[in-house]
């Protein structure tokens, strides 16, 4: 693709880098077919090729951003499905990151919408405050639908993501060291990152349990804090910088040789925290250092030998867009649980996003849903006893439209390698040998 930017424009190593990104495209439209939100709206301004002719006039002209144009980069899931089809090696998710960055900056949203943003960019990177909203939210539950009457569908929206049952509370998971059973065989830490600490704590639990058997001491850092994703996509670099930051330097010094996350839409940031802070002449070395020691809980488990187990439940393989776009996993998580001897299933379409995407769900409830309905019906033409998955976006975002059991694919794992039969498929037959 031609670009126009001045030789002063292109000073900027932001803009030297978009300029970069857009010249590769070769606008072969190959990535239509892929995104969603293109699937759904059929609009050339809600595909990835639309939206980078939109952010290449955006940048170029250096002005503040237009209603229209930040209504489709908005609509943007950031599920990355366009990267993995793009035959150029099109960067979008660092196109789209700067385009998200100059909106917040130049762009004056309505009130309303602002007054949101700001709540779910303080509250959901912080679990106490997080957890002290979703004891609010589940006053105001009941009243959902009348408040979507109302025309307030995002609130709705928010509300109806609130978990119904209470969530149990776990042990494991506060900072501190967690000791290897046995000989031990390396030193990891554990992010346990802000939403999932909160609604579902089950996972870090099945993952320090699974890890401290085969052999690993678990560090969980007290000074780590959410890995930024959540600001980085609505375009608040300066939280989102601050946070990598700060987990850099207390994983830098906490001498581990690998850094597990168990929600990959995390992992697909830490991972990128080279590429966030190469600039930054104090924190660039040390971050691109633990971003090389980033690993998904499935990635790591997936290089180390584990024990023979059998089991009998059938398992439907939900790949979240962050795991299979944004880290290339692969049928990584697959060959683990059919290793565990779960039968597993994959699913039709299996390439297009459940909708979830951070806080999409909540400022995009309408496209969201459609998305998280075709997924449901997708998955249910599977017929499983359980849903297996990677990020607890995905894992709530389901939630709200079926019944069946949804699991982080560790506690599954955990199970079936002498871990407790995770609460929420008590209730299903099938049995855990492991040897
Ligand atoms: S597939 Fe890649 S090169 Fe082709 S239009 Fe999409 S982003 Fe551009
Ligand atoms: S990130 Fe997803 S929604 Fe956004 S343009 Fe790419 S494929 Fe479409």
């Amino acid at each position: 693709m031609q670009t126009n930017f001045t030789a002063e424009q292109l000073q900027d190593p932001h803009t030297a880098e978009a300029n970069k990104i857009l010249r590769n495209c070769v606008h072969c439209g190959f990535c239509t077919a892929t995104c969603p939100t293109y699937v759904l709206l059929g609009d050339e301004l809600d595909s990835p090729r639309g939206r980078i002719y939109l952010i290449k006039n955006m940048l170029e002209k250096d002005e503040p951003a237009t209603a229209e144009t930040v209504k489709h980069i908005d609509r943007c899931l950031s599920c990355l499905a366009c990267m993995t089809t793009c035959p150029s090696g099109v960067n979008y998710m660092h196109l789209i990151d700067q385009a998200r960055v100059h909106v917040e900056k130049t762009y004056r949203r309505p009130m309303f919408e602002k007054l949101l943003r700001a709540v779910l960019g303080f509250a959901m990177p912080r679990p106490r405050v997080f957890r002290m909203a979703l004891g609010l939210s589940k006053l105001a539950r009941p009243f959902s639908k009348v408040i979507s009457g109302m025309g307030l569908n995002r609130i709705a929206a928010l509300l109806t993501l609130v978990p119904t049952k209470p969530v149990p509370s776990e042990k494991l998971g506060s900072p501190g060291t967690y000791p290897a059973e046995g000989t031990k065989r390396g030193r990891v830490a554990l992010l346990m990152g802000c939403v999932q600490s909160v609604i579902e704590p089950s996972i870090n639990a099945a993952t320090i349990r699974l890890l401290t058997r085969l052999g690993y001491e678990v560090v969980v850092s007290a000074g780590e804090t959410c890995c930024g994703s959540l600001t980085h996509h609505m375009g608040k670099e300066a939280d989102a910088i601050w946070r990598a930051r700060r987990n850099v330097h207390h994983w830098a010094n906490a001498r581990v040789e690998a850094v597990i996350i168990t929600a990959s839409g995390c992992g697909t940031t830490i991972k990128d925290y080279g590429f966030m802070l190469r600039l930054d002449p104090v924190y660039a070395a040390r971050a691109a250092v633990i971003s090389a020691k980033a690993k998904d809980i499935v990635e790591f488990l997936s290089g180390i030998e584990l024990p023979a187990a059998s089991q009998t439940l059938r398992v439907t393989y939900h790949s979240a867009c962050s795991m299979q776009h944004g880290q290339n996993m692969g049928t990584k998580a697959q060959m683990l649980l059919r290793k565990a001897g779960f039968t597993v299933q994959d699913i039709p379409e299996g390439h297009l996003c459940c909708g979830s995407a951070g806080t999409y769900n909540i400022m995009q409830p309408e496209i969201a849903t459609q998305l998280r309905d075709r997924k449901i019906m997708n998955i249910k033409s599977t017929n499983p006893q359980v849903i297996a998955t990677g990020n607890i976006g995905c894992i709530t975002q389901l939630a709200t439209g079926m019944q069946t059991p949804i699991l982080h694919t560790v506690e599954l794992l955990d199970w079936a390698y002498g871990g407790p039969k995770p609460e929420k498929i008590k209730h299903l037959n099938g049995g855990s040998k492991h040897g």
